[in-house]
This record gives C-alpha cells, sequence and structure tokens, in this order.
C-alpha cells in the first residue's frame, strides 16, 4: 500500500504532465474512455443506476441536489443512509469540529441557503486524488519548485472557508502546512495569526480577501503572499484590484463546490473547466448562448455519484481561445446562482432573464460612491440596499439612471426602485449581490 503524501504525489504528477490535453479530440476520447468505465464498473454499485446499462450519457437521468438529498442512499456506492450522516455532519457543524467521518467516510455539509443544504460523502482515496488534482491543477511553477525543495520551509498555505473538512486537511503534509482560518470568528480575529505565520498562498472568498487588503492598505496586515486564490463566491472586479493594489497579485479562481473540483485559472488567467475529469453539459439559459447551466458528470469519484447533476450556477461562456493552448473549455466567469437572475417584463409581454452581472456592472459604473450593495426583486420592485461614500440622493439618482438604461438596452419594462440602507450580512455568510425573491405576476420565468 502507498503512503497517503505518494499516492496525492502520484496523482499530482499524472494532472499535472500526463493528463496536459492540448488537443481538444483528443481530451474528448480520454472522457468517453473514462465515461464507459465509469458506467461499468462504478454505477452499477449505486442503487439509483442499477441495471440501467447506458452507452452514453444521454440514457441516464438528471440530478440536482434536492434529488441527491431526496435519495441519497441510492446515490452512493456505500449504501449509506442519509439519517446515519446527516447527524455527523451537524454536530460537526455547531462544534467547529470538522474531523469526524463515518465508516472512514469523510462527511460534509455543502454550504447552500437555509434548507437547501446538501450533505457530501468523500472517500479517503478520493481525498487524496482530490488533493493531487487541485495541487496540480493551481500551484503556479514557482510554487511548484519551493514544494519540491526540501531545504525549503514548507509550503504555507492559509484557508478561509466558512467551514473546515478533512478534504482540506488532506493537504497537509511534511511539505505543506495548512492554516484553516474559520470565517465564523471574522478577519480581524486572523490577523495576528497570519501575521505571525505569514502563508505563502492566501484562499478565501472575495469578500474575505477584500476585507484583508484593506487590513494590509493600512498596516495592519503584513504579508506578501506569492499565489491568491479566491473561492466559494464570485470575484467581482473591484475585489480583484483591491487585492492586487494591496498584495501585488492577481488573484486566480477555484471553482470548487461539494459536487467537485470543476474550474481553475491558468497562467493567462483564464478559467478553465476541469474536463480531464468532470464531464461538462451545458444547457443554455439564452437564445445567443452567452449563459449556461452546467450539468456536470464526475467520472473520477466512486463513493457518492454526480451524474448528470444540474448546478444552481450561471456561467457566461468566453468567446477567444485561451493562449495557454489548453484543451479544456475556458469560461469568461462564474456569474452567480441562478436564483440571481431577476426577471423583468419585455413590452411584448414575455419575460426577460436579467443576468446578474448586468446589475454588478450598472452599480460599478456609478462609481467609487457606492461601497456596497445588494438588489432583491419582489414583483415589479426592486430593493436596493445602498452602503455609501456621499450624498445618499445624488448616488440613487445615478443608480436610477444607470437601470434605466439598463432597462431600455434589453427592451423591458422598468419597475420600481426601493432604496434602503444596506444590511451587514451576518459572520460566515455567503454574499448575495442580487436575487430573486419572487417574480413578477402572470408571466413565465424561467429558462
Ligand atoms: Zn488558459
Amino acid at each position: 500500500m502507498m503512503p497517503d503524501a505518494l499516492l496525492m504525489a502520484a496523482h499530482f504528477a499524472r494532472t499535472r504532465w500526463l493528463l496536459d490535453f492540448r488537443q481538444r479530440d483528443a481530451l474528448e476520447r480520454w472522457q468517453q474512455q473514462r465515461l464507459q468505465r465509469f458506467f461499468t464498473h462504478v454505477l452499477p454499485r449505486a442503487a439509483r443506476f442499477r441495471g440501467l446499462q447506458p452507452t452514453t450519457l444521454d440514457d441516464l437521468p438528471y440530478m440536482d441536489k434536492a434529488t441527491l438529498m431526496a435519495d441519497f442512499q441510492a446515490y452512493n456506492t456505500r449504501g449509506v443512509a442519509l439519517e446515519t450522516v446527516l447527524p455527523i455532519a451537524l454536530q460537526a457543524e455547531t462544534s467547529r469540529d470538522f474531523s469526524p467521518v463515518y465508516d472512514g467516510l469523510t462527511v460534509g455539509l455543502s454550504s447552500g441557503t437555509s434548507g437547501n443544504r446538501g450533505v457530501f460523502l468523500v472517500s479517503k482515496a478520493e481525498r487524496l486524488r482530490w488533493a493531487g488534482i487541485l495541487l496540480a491543477r493551481t500551484l503556479p511553477p514557482h510554487l511548484l519548485k519551493h514544494l519540491l525543495s526540501p531545504w525549503h520551509a514548507p509550503l504555507r498555505i492559509a484557508f478561509f472557508l466558512r467551514a473546515n473538512s478533512n478534504l482540506y486537511t488532506t493537504l497537509n503534509s511534511r511539505r505543506i502546512q495548512f492554516t484553516f482560518h474559520d470565517l465564523l470568528h471574522g478577519v480581524e480575529a486572523a490577523v495576528p495569526q497570519l501575521n505571525a505565520n505569514p502563508p505563502d498562498v492566501l484562499v478565501a472568498p472575495p469578500p474575505v480577501l477584500r476585507a484583508l487588503a484593506v487590513e494590509a492598505m493600512v498596516g495592519r496586515l503584513r504579508i506578501q503572499p506569492s499565489h491568491i486564490i479566491a473561492v466559494a463566491e464570485v470575484l467581482e472586479s473591484r475585489d480583484a484590484d483591491s487585492v492586487r493594489s494591496a498584495f501585488g497579485r492577481i488573484p486566480h479562481q477555484i471553482y470548487q463546490a461539494t459536487e467537485g473540483f470543476l474550474a481553475y485559472t491558468c497562467e493567462h488567467g483564464a478559467l478553465h473547466l476541469n474536463e480531464s475529469f468532470v464531464q461538462v453539459e451545458r444547457e443554455w439559459l439564452d437564445a445567443e448562448r452567452t449563459r449556461f447551466q452546467p450539468v456536470i458528470t464526475d467520472f473520477t469519484r466512486d463513493t457518492q455519484l454526480i451524474v448528470r447533476y444540474r448546478l444552481n450556477d450561471v456561467l457566461r461562456v468566453r468567446t477567444e481561445p485561451c493562449p495557454c493552448g489548453r484543451a479544456e473549455h475556458s469560461i469568461a466567469a462564474i456569474e452567480g446562482r441562478a436564483d440571481e437572475v431577476l426577471w423583468l417584463p419585455a413590452h411584448n409581454g414575455i419575460a426577460v432573464a436579467i443576468f446578474p452581472d448586468f446589475i454588478r456592472r450598472a452599480m460599478l459604473l456609478v462609481g467609487e460612491q457606492i461601497r456596497e450593495f445588494a438588489v432583491q426583486q419582489r414583483g415589479m420592485t426592486l430593493h436596493i440596499g445602498l452602503s455609501l461614500d456621499g450624498d445618499a440622493s445624488q448616488v440613487q439618482q445615478a443608480v436610477a439612471t444607470r437601470l434605466a438604461d439598463l432597462w431600455q438596452e434589453l427592451g423591458v419594462q422598468a419597475p420600481t426602485l426601493h432604496f434602503t440602507d444596506w444590511q451587514v450580512p451576518p459572520l460566515g455568510a455567503k454574499r448575495r449581490r442580487v436575487q430573486m425573491l419572487s417574480a413578477p405576476e402572470g408571466f413565465l420565468c424561467t429558462f
């Protein structure tokens, strides 16, 4: 039996150098080969797929978080029931001790909105594979050199997340020192720890990166990470700008969900889908095919099965090829979740999707006076919370003008705007800039 670190290193090497596809047809052949193997050897081990004998993905049913949670036991190859593992996941969440396992499986809770949480199971072999793949896809060459030089101190990774998991601590080894910072403790609490043990790699959700950038600008935080990665939420250009001015680095992104490791930033700054391990089908959200919801099949996992799983995310396609030459398709941005899409009726009575990025851009164009904002749609009213520098009525007027331009451009009926103060979200909660709470009555608001 190979020691863990060696196994992780083997996955690393295989991913970095062997599965570095430059030709699209070679990548697709590889995917087909892995899928066929997955159909024959893995799928029949989960009750939901037994006896289906698919030849292509089209032969298989779709799933999403709700389907998975409703029939949890049937979607994993160990026959583990939700009732068995849910208490373990909830207990970890309350005690903030994220180490418990069930029968050798890591049990985690995904960070869905309330009532929409998912449980995930990961075996030890999957954890080591995940860690190897993640490092292979995200470590820049200078840090790889650092990692492989035994005379250097271990590579220090500081990780800010809502919850830790055995998944992440798998990265800990003789050459990697991984420190978890609990978002529930806030950013200020982490500053002395970071100063005492400055990380080489900083990983955090964008609002946290921005808060850390502010701490660095005022001189309280004295770290110089050489690699910065944004996770878990949409990276807005303003977050990226503050990080760059505070630390002199452009933040990279990892699109990692409990459903899998889905995309990563290459050296040219493009987000590539992790297609060497995950098959991505596109469900188009507009006639022009600029945005899609990903439907993913992870053919590398063999405990909890993710097969034609529809993610609640909106991805924007990138039209130009990436100069890095990777065959994995790249996307322009992760724009948010499908429930962040607003809907307004066009003058012909048909509802039009207003993607969250349109709203973000309009607010950005108003300028620096807007420190924070949140937009919520209730029918034909938009509730706009603002945190401002400067004169409120002037800024509100500017926002109204920008949005009026947007409605006109999209040919939709203008909603009523209702301005309020921006509410600080609770510690550890996801930033939700745009939210559709209720659609205008009498219109079909769906893709
Ligand atoms: Zn690239």
